[in-house]
């Protein structure tokens, strides 16, 4: 049953606007949106029927329309080449083509017969890069993502492909070469040859094959390798570098877990589906076994060849985690990280787009890898705001997975222990299965956060003395504390004690954060760096104090206070260099008694098993913020944290500190948890008729003149109020409203909101206003862009 105003689904068919304009770009977005994408089907062949000459009485010619890397919403046509490719001229053929003064990529994304050019004006394609076209679903996905967020066919295109396919490089798979042991039976020609012997020794250890590579970097040679072939103790094949196909027999590596009663029956209703789109929503605390369920379905569905593609939040995809994956299955599992190469990334692609690989798990661009066999996409931590990109193309991993378990027809599963509202909503009114688990395998419940006072107390660090105590007993009774704190640096604020200067960034409206390793000022929001002062630059005062704590600061005085227990402070600072997060985690693993101090990278995913204290500096975050979206956001933070505690064998206590002990809303959390704060906070947003409840999009206006960016939110807003009223669409347009920072990195920001009751009006609009933007002579002298959903007003 496709939800009534899902994502997916009815969405795909935009309706066609009553459009005033006559931008090329128009014409393309119509073309596109008739080329019929239809789920689960080829991309059907009617767009060059469709095509008609164009530009005079000239005689109809060969044109193919592609997709460049370029911000502009069209098109690019150019003439065939002479030969067509073996498989004749096919959308989605990538293709070189000379652009400007450069050569550059792109797709080919229709065929048409004559163009608004003349043919003489018109160049030809250089190349030809592949000899098929690109995956139908990669191919789709791209439409989609590109209608939906507004966003230009060809840059959405390059986003969604590897680099090396962005370069022009080949498609095809690479092989490398692996060693087997074979078992001659008599093993006596090995006994004067040790080195041999001990090759072998290794060789049988592997009895899947040893890459030739692995082989040397053990410390045998090439040599040794050919000897034990020629006495037939050894032979080579050649294998796919990523994923070597699943070969049959036990899909499983090491045996699943018995599931409890509440996982087995999620497992149960999800078993119910297996073949048709069927989106779930798993709410389940954290810690209670969520991942469990994930695997118990990719074995499902790999059992019948069908593929599993695994979302996972940025900082989620750990080797830990990596590991529980490939550790249960036997059949092939491939990771889309950011330590890959590029090699390796295109391998990793290919292996998913021709089937080789049954699992794939990546961050947030893995939403783009085609599947051959499409059997499920599961969205781990499915909240988590690194499914959202800030910049170009402005998508939501999360959604696109909706839409594309939409497309191909196939389960959608999205876990979290805070669900986002979207998400919650679609389950509570019944569009998602709602799945729940309450208890942990455990038995431990998830912790109650105790709310603690920080008003007229003094301060260690950020840390109020019954927090300082609770860490001693912590660290007495040999367990690990963790101290959550929001804020890198040493102190949020540089302030003068004499006459009440504050160091202020000179590019943003805020203020600079001070470092002490190393000493320094910073922006983090336009990253500009300043030595420390001497002396208050206004009135010569030495007197020049820290106000408040960062991360530098705790970390500091918690050493002071414990100093011979070992303090590990994580945030982005410290954990700059690509392995070093890595090993702490290792080491904090080992149990020894310790101390964390992180800001969020801390508060995400990780078992700790050891840690039984859990501190929040401050709560108070999100609580007063003008951004609707910053109590949802900062109650699954204070949730995910709380979560870190009492995770294994020993129960936990989480305290939280807070400026507002009586605040309702903090108050609802600590006693009943996410889940219920979430309900209530549903219906107010119910009630003030914001998301989920209304479809919105934000346009971003920006410029290093504050007069240039007024006037054209102000134009804009004028002519989409104009022509809203005009085509009676009911969408609210709020606006233009200078930015919550006015002013960063020297450049203005003005805003307009876009608000509707549906998510095809919203689409409009924006759709409306985008092609105002672009056929505007004003809006080149700005930057602007269209975040459609978007997840913060900033
Ligand atoms: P979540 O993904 O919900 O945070 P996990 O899947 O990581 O939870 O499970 C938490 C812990 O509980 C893990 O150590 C996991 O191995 C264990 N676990 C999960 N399911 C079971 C089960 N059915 N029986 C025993 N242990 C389980
Ligand atoms: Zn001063
Ligand atoms: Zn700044």
């Amino acid at each position: 049953m496709p939800p009534p105003d899902p994502l997916p689904g009815t969405a795909y068919g935009f309706e066609k606007t009553a459009n005033r304009l006559t931008a090329p770009s128009y014409r393309f977005r119509a073309a596109a949106h008739s080329s019929k994408l239809n789920a689960g089907g080829q991309l059907s062949d009617s767009v060059s029927n469709q095509a008609r000459p164009q530009g005079g009485s000239s005689a109809p010619f060969q044109v193919l329309k592609v997709a460049l890397p370029s911000p502009l919403r069209r098109l690019f046509d150019y003439l065939p080449t002479r030969q067509p490719p073996a498989c004749g001229w096919q959308i989605g053929l990538r293709v070189r083509v000379p652009f400007g003064r450069r050569e550059v990529v792109g797709v080919v994304a229709e065929l048409a017969n004559g163009s608004e050019l003349p043919q003489g004006k018109l160049r030809a394609i250089s190349e030809v890069l592949d000899d098929a076209p690109l995956p139908n679903d990669w191919q789709w996905l791209c439409h989609f993502a590109a209608r939906y967020y507004q966003h230009s066919l060809g840059d959405t295109m390059q986003l969604a492909m590897p680099a090396r396919m962005r370069q022009g490089h080949p498609m095809g798979g690479r092989t490398q070469t692996l060693w087997l042991p074979l078992s001659p039976g008599d093993e006596l020609p090995l006994q004067r040859a040790p080195k041999q012997a001990e090759l072998y020794a290794l060789l049988r250890q592997h009895p899947h094959g040893l890459a030739a590579r692995a082989v040397t970097a053990h410390g045998f040679t090439r040599e040794q390798l050919l000897a034990l072939q020629k006495k037939g103790f050894a032979r080579a094949q050649e294998a796919t570098l990523t994923a070597t196909p699943y070969a049959g027999g036990n899909l499983l590596a090491s045996p699943s877990l018995p599931l409890n009663r509440e996982q087995a029956s999620a497992l149960a209703v999800l078993h119910e589906k297996l073949e048709s789109y069927h989106p779930c929503l798993l709410e389940g605390v954290t810690g209670s076994g969520k991942t469990e369920i994930y695997l118990q379905l990719i074995e499902a569905l790999a059992a019948k060849g069908k593929q599993s593609l695994v979302l996972v939040p940025e900082i989620g995809l750990t080797p830990q985690t990596l590991a529980r994956f490939k550790s249960r299955f036997r059949v092939p599992v491939v990771a889309l990280h950011s330590g890959l190469t590029d090699l390796e990334r295109l391998d990793v692609w290919e292996a998913a787009a021709n089937g080789r690989a049954l699992v794939i798990i990546g961050t947030r661009s893995a939403i783009f890898t085609p599947l051959k066999n499409p059997g499920a996409i599961i969205v781990d931590e499915e909240h988590d705001g690194s499914y959202k990109q800030h910049d170009g193309l402005r998508y939501h991993a999360r959604d696109l997975a909706v839409a594309r378990a939409h497309y191909h027809n196939i389960p959608l599963l999205l876990g979290s222990a805070t669900p986002s509202f979207e998400s919650l909503q679609q389950a509570l009114s019944g569009h998602y299965r709602h799945l729940r688990l309450t208890q942990r395998p455990s038995r431990h419940p998830p912790a109650k956060l105790e709310l603690i006072d920080l008003r007229h107390q003094r301060r260690q660090g950020g840390l109020l003395p019954g927090a300082i105590t609770a860490i001693k007993n912590t660290l007495a009774s040999g367990k690990q504390a963790l101290v959550f704190i929001n804020r890198r640096g040493f102190a949020p604020t540089l302030a003068c004690h004499s006459c009440g200067w504050i160091a202020e960034c000179g590019q943003c409206d805020s203020r600079m954060t001070l470092h002490r390793q190393p000493p320094l000022l910073a922006c983090h929001h336009c990253d500009s760096r300043r030595a420390l002062p001497d002396a208050c630059p206004e009135c010569g005062s030495g007197d020049l104090r820290a106000l408040g704590s960062g991360t530098e600061r705790t970390e500091e005085t918690l050493q002071g206070l414990f100093p011979n227990v070992t303090v590990h402070r994580i945030d982005r600072d410290s954990t700059r260099k690509k392995e070093s997060f890595e090993q702490i985690l290792k080491e904090i693993q080992r149990g020894e008694p310790c101390l964390l101090v992180g800001t969020q990278m801390l508060a995400k995913g990780h078992h700790l098993p050891h840690v039984t204290l859990v501190v929040v500096v401050n709560a108070d975050g999100g609580l007063y913020a003008a951004d609707f979206r910053a109590l949802e956001h900062s109650a699954q933070l204070l949730e995910q944290v709380a979560g870190r505690a009492g995770r294994a064998a020993h129960p936990g206590r989480v305290l939280v500190q807070t400026l507002h002990p009586d605040d309702p809303h903090l108050g609802q959390l600590a006693e009943h948890g996410y889940g219920a704060l979430a309900r209530s906070l549903l219906e107010e947003r119910r009630l003030a008729m914001l998301p989920p409840f209304c479809f919105m999009a934000l346009l971003r206006i920006e410029s290093p003149h504050e007069e240039a960016a007024t006037a054209l939110g102000q134009q804009a807003a004028q002519a989409l109020q104009q022509w809203l009223t005009m085509v009676k669409l009911p969408v609210r347009c709020l606006g233009p409203v200078p930015a919550p920072m006015e002013r960063r990195q020297n450049r203005y920001h003005v805003h307009i909101m876009l608000a509707a009751d549906k998510r095809s009006q919203r689409h409009t609009a924006a759709n409306w206003l985008v092609q105002w933007l672009e056929a505007n002579r004003e809006a080149r002298k700005v930057r602007w862009s269209i975040d459609i959903d978007p997840q913060t007003l900033a």
